[in-house]
Order: structure tokens, then sequence, then C-alpha cells
């Protein structure tokens, strides 16, 4: 149940609304819109009878709140989440592009890619420090050495740096160095790193794992925004199916249904959906037409010496043409 409030509401009967709900044994949840603030009650057990709040003075409606996830859906806060990083702003209006390696390999390799993808036009570097890796025997990451090397590109390039945080005992670790903190697929569902991230005092940048539904999706992130962080950006970054012309299948109609449900930010990642070069920039094409609010594609300055996800890195000069033909197209719509 969400009670909206009148436009002209005094806080005083914001304050006896919130200690209502709370005498029928409900949590509040103030949402401060841009006109007028309203109230989600949350841990009813079942439906909540609206008429308990309808005749008390400032509440202007009650609306029942259908979909199982409350936080992140529009139908508690219509208004779009705007997101800012530095001087970049994510949602509504934006489109932001965050590129970079799969992992940090060295501080020569991350630096020089950097200033490629800023010069091309990117508004955020992204770069692995803990890599989740299908074999143990795969490169891991650089750990604490790969932070202290995306700090050095934030100095250098002035650009906010995405990495992911893998376990929860890394995590204060990552939020140290991150600007935004990256929970990858394989996490997607690890309930005491969605707490966690729930508490970080950076947004979090949130994959769909690649079996999980629209709906498991957007109840990990209200996990997040359940914990105090309402700075929740989603990644499509394609699910698993039966075909073997790409690694993932890119879900494209996710981009327009979840803009529609959820008030946060979507993105998409075609390098994972993909896995292969040359459908990069087509599928990122796609993804800004179907609504995209920015994208995170790999890149890398040799892509055939890249210790991970060298086959669906592109090489700068690529990065530059999807770049300026996204924007175009971002302007177009
Ligand atoms: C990544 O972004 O490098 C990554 C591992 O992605 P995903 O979690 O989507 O597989
Ligand atoms: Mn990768």
């Amino acid at each position: 149940m969400l009670l909206v409030m009148n436009q002209n509401a005094t806080s005083e009967q914001i304050d006896s609304v919130v200690s209502a709900i709370k005498k029928y044994g409900y949590i509040p949840r103030p949402i401060p819109g841009g006109e007028r603030v309203s109230i989600g009650i949350l841990y009813n057990k079942g439906p909540v009878d609206g008429s308990l709040f309808l005749g008390m003075p400032g509440v202007k409606e009650a609306i029942p709140v259908t979909r199982p996830y409350k936080l992140v859906s529009r139908e508690f806060q219509p208004e779009e989440t705007i997101i800012r990083i530095g001087d970049v702003t994510m949602g509504k209006g934006h489109l932001t592009i965050i590129a970079g390696p799969c992992a940090v390999e060295s501080e020569t390799q991350a630096l020089t890619i950097a200033n490629q993808v800023k010069q091309a036009g990117a508004d955020l570097f992204r770069g692995g420090a803990f890599k989740a890796r299908t074999s143990p025997y795969s490169f891991q990451g650089l750990g604490k050495e790969g932070l202290e090397i995306l700090a050095k590109v934030r100095e250098t390039t002035g650009m906010p740096v995405v990495t992911e945080v893998m376990d929860y005992e890394n995590f204060d670790l990552v939020e140290e160095y991150a600007d935004v903190i990256q929970i990858g697929a394989r996490n997607m569902q690890n309930y005491s790193l969605l707490k966690r991230a729930g508490k970080a005092k950076r947004p979090v940048l949130l994959k769909r794992g690649m079996a999980a539904t629209i709906d498991e999706w957007l109840m990990a992130a209200e996990y997040i925004l359940e914990g105090g962080n309402s700075q929740v950006i989603l990644c499509e970054r394609g699910v698993r199916t039966f075909v073997h012309h790409s690694r993932n299948t890119l879900d494209l109609s996710a981009v327009p249904f979840v803009r529609n449900e959820s008030h946060l930010p979507v993105i998409v990642d075609p390098s994972h959906a993909a896995g292969r070069r040359d459908q990069v920039i087509p599928l990122s094409q796609a993804a800004v037409a179907v609504g995209a609010n920015g994208l995170m594609v790999e890149v890398h300055h040799a892509p055939e010496e890249a210790l991970s996800d060298g086959a669906q890195s592109l090489y700068p000069e690529q990065f530059e043409k999807l770049s300026s033909q996204v924007r175009s197209i971002f302007d177009l719509l």
C-alpha cells in the first residue's frame, strides 16, 4: 500500500500517518517526491485496509501495490531515479557510457585504455580487480593492486570507476576505491552481498543473473533498496539460452519492460551478451533504440593479448564508432 499525501501536507500530518502505520504493526517508508510525499507501507502480511488512513488529515490517496517488489516499483515511486556519480548523471534524459577492459591487468594497460575510451566519449571507466572466472586456473584479477590502479585511472583521467565486488569479505575494500560497485551476474542472488550493498555509500550496478527472471532481478534490487541504498543501476547482460551464435542471448525486451516497472535506470552490457566483438556494435545500437539509459562495453587496446574476454572486447577505434553512433541514435529518439 502506498499512501499519497496532499501537496501541502504538513510535516506534523506526515508524522502522524507514520505513527499510525507503526501502530498497526507495519513499517512506514516515507518517499519524498518532486511535488508531494508518499508513504510506503512495508512488511504487511496481507492486504492493508486503506480506509484506516484515508480519513487522516493530509492523506490524499491509498494505492494498493500489486507487485512483489515495492521500493523498486513505479507504483511506489513514479519519478525516475537519477544517479549522480561525480560529474556524471545517470537516468532520465541521459545516455551514460561505461567502457574499459574486462579486467585490470596492469597500470599501463588500464591507463592506455582509459585515455582511449575517454577520448572516444566514455563517461565512466570499468575494469575488474576481482574476477569471477569459470575456471580456477584462469586469471583471477589483481585484487587490491587492481583497485589501486583504478584509483590512479580516476586521478589521471577524471573518470569515475566501476568495479566488481565478488564477496562479502572484500566489500569494505572495494567500497573504499569504487565510484560504482558492480554486483555480477553470478552473484545476483547472493543475499548477504545484496544486504551489504544496501548499506553501501556508493551506487550499485546490479547485473541480471544469467538465468534470472525479471521478478528475481527486481527482487534482488529490492534487497539493496530495502537496506537503505536507493542508488541502484540495473544492467541487462544477456541470459542463457540454447543458441551457439552468441555467448548469451541479449534480452532486449527486458529494457522497456523494466523501465516501465521500475524507476531505476536500466543499462545494457552487449559485450557479455554477445561474447564476440562483431555483435557488440549492432547490439549497442539496438539497446539504445529500445530505451536503455546507458551501455557498459568492454574495450581493450590489444584484445588478442587480453587476460580475459578478449574475443568480445572492442578495439578502441570500434568503440569510438559505437560511441558516436549510439549518441546520434539517442539524440534522434
Ligand atoms: C564483467 O562485467 O566482467 C562480468 C564478469 O560480467 P557478468 O557478471 O555479467 O558475467
Ligand atoms: Mn568480462
